[in-house]
């Protein structure tokens, strides 16, 4: 099994949160169940350092964040999690997703 690095700081974990990107903790957890499983998805979720964890809300530390997705999952995979998700701050997402597979795309020319 290879290393564990967070995306935020690129170095490697030993211990680990778990962050929700796209879809925040605080709504999920208003939602059934089976709704909840929905959103603990790898489309949805990283894991980080808990230091930077405690950063990973800014909206540039999103984007990083969901450029791992974009890399680990694919844009147009994360794109169609995003829009079945149906909610009615799916705009919202998608722009980070774009702005993220921006970032994605820029790192691919380094
Ligand atoms: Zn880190």
């Amino acid at each position: 099994m290879g290393r564990l690095l967070c995306p935020m700081c690129n170095e490697e974990m030993k211990v680990a949160d778990m962050h929700e990107v796209f879809f925040r903790r605080s709504l999920i957890m208003k939602k059934s169940e089976e709704e909840q499983l929905y959103y603990h998805s790898p489309y949805n979720c990283v894991l980080l350092h808990p230091l930077c964890h405690q950063t990973a809300d800014y909206r540039s530390n999103k984007i990083v964040c969901a450029a791992s997705i974009i890399r680990c999952e694919g844009y147009e995979e994360v794109k169609r999690y995003i829009q079945e998700a149906n909610l009615h701050f799916v705009k919202e997402e998608l722009s980070l997703l774009e702005e993220a597979n921006d970032l994605y795309k820029s790192m691919q020319h380094l």
